[in-house]
């Protein structure tokens, strides 16, 4: 029986394609370095792949920055700013669209569905002309081959690529992306053509665009773009690869029909109900790739479960019509567990990594064709059985506070009109206030504090002395700046989920679980796997140290339990929303502690709220209802007078905004400045929003300095649909990856910006 995996992680295990990257574009090493690393990671990857058993491997799933962008290329759709002038599209013109230069930004980036990899968004415009420039997809290939190794090229597929690009500037409004699919399939159709020529059987593409919730003209598209694609293809068999999420009804049917698609490829692991579409409505004489095995996680599959699924496919469509597959690209995983020297060897045996994926991959597929490895199968059983059971997992005690939340509900009990009130009897504040998000530039210096004292090279007093006088001068700039509402800065935090993390129970840490986020930058997330608590407090320390050092209100800062979840690999054996409930009272116990310790403002930021959001939007409510919920819990027993603040690294928030105000916080901070005022117009179109807002002044992505004028010409802009009471002036986001150089000149202006404001409203 074949086994299949949709792609693999190509940072590689120790991150050598980042490390290698930065040093190119530092300009330290050549492109014949940097291709010389990328040879080699490719193939230990095919290697290692054919070596698992593995019979359908996948080649262009390596990338030097993303596979979107590698799309642009293949295609040709290089915005006319970048100055290619046609030919082969290299590193230079690639690596400019990536990241900018000297003098052309970046291209815009967003959110891979809602993973939390980031791809290159194209921009297309009826000017768009597209031709054959990049030969990635043939040579990977043909590279593979001469290994002897046989792959399945994998391209995005058209209709995916043409559903998230964006209208370049200056499209007509209405611009439909989906009118140039007649002229990019003539190029899609060349490449095809030259994978054929170059002997390959199958090619993957990869349209996850079909689980969303498309309208019938959109699915109109893909039968189109597939009887174009698949005329004449000689022996070559397409394979229409989804994954996140069931695929609707619609979709399911219309893909079936497709006449020249040899296979699908399904997501069972997000997917419960496409099993049910298989069985009501066949294939179409189609073969399944059935995604078993999960890539958004690392735990061990469950292979009884699995294998279960796998032969009751097998009995609907016939064995020779099923393919044991992951759910989705192994890129959302981390690479391979055998690099984990730390953890435990019990919570090892609960883990899966990329490279243990493909394992289980083969053995199912062994199995399923009655080549069971029985002892593969029963070290599996006996892992998943010590994990259903294991103390270190569950905690009565918390599972029942937690069960308790559910049925009710948990609000603070006066609103909040009357609440800013009764605060700003004792904050005083003027009006249009200024804030920071929270954090402050991250020196190198802070960093090897934070490392010496983790390697106990320096003393706990040292690294409190250390951290104190980072402290002492981020508030004596603050004061001096004459910002009113101060931060301490964060420099005792590595980062806002792992920091507190690492403090309560049920979590663990790898050392080199890393996740490509987005081009060379990874993320470690951490590990939920059981029940969890809060030993002790996390954050009353610093907080009361620094609101000791000022007369000015200092805000306590914490991430929110909908943040943390999302950013963490969370446990599969219990609903999210049971994980989140109990962070959440974990959170609360914190928020109530800061409180008691004479904080009076406290910050619970939920960055990632938005991107939990379900693509389904079936889903879509419940997940709001249960993460505001989540939210509320953590606030719901301060007293009237302490004010609550919320930060959200996200603003395009129409469709989500009465799950914002129904957080009930007094006071929200909002990215703002890069999203061309989406954030406003949700006002304009009249949505009521009583509490305080800050929608950011400036971008704090970028080192350019904003200047006065320019910030206040923004604030003018939002006090033109809000209240002057309510609006609140800060940057986007927290500043730890900017320079103190940057940083404060663009605080003057800003502060400037809201004093020139406040003479301009007295008038
Ligand atoms: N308080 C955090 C900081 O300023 C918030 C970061 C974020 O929203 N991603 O760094
Ligand atoms: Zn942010």
């Amino acid at each position: 029986m074949a086994s299949h995996v949709v792609g693999y992680p190509r940072m590689g295990p120790k991150r050598e394609l980042k490390f290698a990257l930065e040093s190119f574009w530092e300009g330290k090493t050549s492109a014949a370095d940097l291709e010389a690393v990328a040879k080699d990671l490719r193939a230990s990857i095919w290697k290692q792949t054919a070596d698992a058993g593995v019979t359908l491997i996948p080649s262009n799933t390596f990338s030097y920055y993303d596979q979107v962008l590698d799309t642009t290329a293949l295609v040709g759709a290089v915005p006319p700013l970048y100055g290619w002038t046609g030919g082969d599209i290299g590193l230079d013109i690639y690596f400019s669209m990536a990241r900018g230069n000297a003098t052309k930004p970046a291209m815009e980036m967003t959110k891979w569905f809602d993973t939390n990899y980031h791809f290159i968004v194209p921009e297309l415009g009826p000017e768009t002309k597209f031709s054959y420039s990049s030969r990635k997809a043939v040579n990977e290939y043909k590279e593979a081959k001469e290994l002897g190794i046989e792959t399945v090229p994998v391209l995005v597929g058209p209709v995916t690529y043409l559903l998230l690009a964006k209208a370049q500037k200056g499209a007509p409004k209405g611009f439909d992306l989906l009118s140039l699919l007649d002229s990019i399939l003539p190029v899609y159709k060349e490449a095809i053509g030259e994978l054929k020529e170059a002997g390959a059987k199958w090619v993957q593409l990869d349209e996850p665009t079909l689980v969303l919730d498309l309208e019938a003209s959109k699915l109109e598209a893909f039968k189109k773009a597939y009887s174009f694609l698949g005329a004449d293809l000689g022996g070559v068999k397409l394979l229409l690869e989804t994954y996140f999420a069931d695929i609707p009804a619609a979709a399911y049917k219309t893909i079936i029909d497709l006449e020249h698609v040899s296979a699908i490829g399904v997501d069972l692991v997000r997917g419960a109900k496409t099993l049910d579409l298989i069985k009501e409505f066949g294939v179409g004489g189609k073969i399944i790739f059935a995604g078993v095995v999960d890539g958004r996680n690392i735990w061990a599959n469950d292979l009884a479960a699995s294998l279960n699924l796998v032969e009751e496919l097998q009995r609907a469509l016939g064995k020779e019509n099923v393919v044991v597959s992951t759910s989705c690209s192994l890129l959302h995983s981390a690479v391979d567990l055998k690099n984990e020297t730390k953890l435990d060897a019990e919570l090892k045996s609960w883990l899966a990594f990329a490279a243990q994926k493909l394992l289980e991959v083969v053995a199912l597929a062994s199995a399923a064709a009655g080549k069971k490895d029985e002892e593969f199968f029963a070290a599996n059983a006996s892992a998943q059985a010590s994990r259903r059971s294991s103390p270190r997992v569950h905690n009565k005690a918390v599972q029942e506070a937690s069960a308790a939340l559910k049925t009710s509900d948990h609000r603070r009990a006066t609103p909040v009109g009357t609440r800013l009130e009764e605060q700003q009897k004792h904050l005083n504040l003027p009006i249009l206030p200024t804030t920071t998000i929270g954090s402050f530039p991250q020196t190198p210096e802070l960093r090897r504090v934070r490392r010496e004292v983790k390697s106990k090279k320096i003393s706990q007093e040292e690294y409190e002395k250390a951290i104190k006088a980072e402290i002492d001068s981020v508030v004596k700039l603050q004061e001096e700046l004459d910002i009113d509402v101060l931060v301490h800065g964060e420099p005792e935090r590595n980062d806002m989920v792992e920091y507190f993390g690492e403090q309560l129970e049920g979590f663990c840490f790898s050392a080199n679980g890393w996740v490509q986020s987005y081009g060379s930058r990874c993320v470690k997330p951490p590990i939920i796997f059981g029940d969890v608590s809060r030993p002790k407090a996390m954050t009353v320390f610093w907080s009361q140290y620094a609101q000791s050092v000022t007369k000015r209100p200092m805000k306590g800062m914490l991430t929110g339990p909908v943040t943390i979840l999302n950013w963490s690999f969370v446990r599969n054996d219990q609903p999210r929303s049971e994980t989140c409930y109990q962070i959440a009272l974990a959170i609360k116990d914190e928020v109530e502690d800061l409180e008691a310790g004479g904080i009076t403002v406290i910050q619970i930021d939920e960055a990632a709220l938005r991107e939990g959001l379900p693509l389904r939007k079936s889903e879509q409510a419940d997940y709001q209802i249960w993460a505001v919920h989540g939210f509320r819990i953590t606030t719901c027993g301060v007293k009237d007078t302490t004010q609550i603040h919320t930060h959200m690294c996200y603003s395009n928030f129409n469709d989500i905004i009465h799950s914002i105000i129904d957080m009930d916080a007094d006071v929200i901070t909002i990215e703002n400045s890069r999203s061309d005022e989406k954030l406003l117009s949700v006002f304009r179109d009249g949505v009521q929003y009583g509490a305080g807002i800050g929608p950011g002044v400036y971008d704090i992505h970028s080192p350019r300095i904003p200047s006065t004028e320019e910030m206040a010409e923004r604030a003018r802009k939002m006090l033109a649909v809000l209240e002057s009471k309510v609006l609140w002036i800060n940057p986007d986001c927290g500043l730890k990856t900017r320079k103190y150089a940057e940083v404060v000149p663009a605080l003057t202006n800003m502060v400037n910006a809201a004093k020139q404001l406040r003479a301009e409203l007295a008038k």
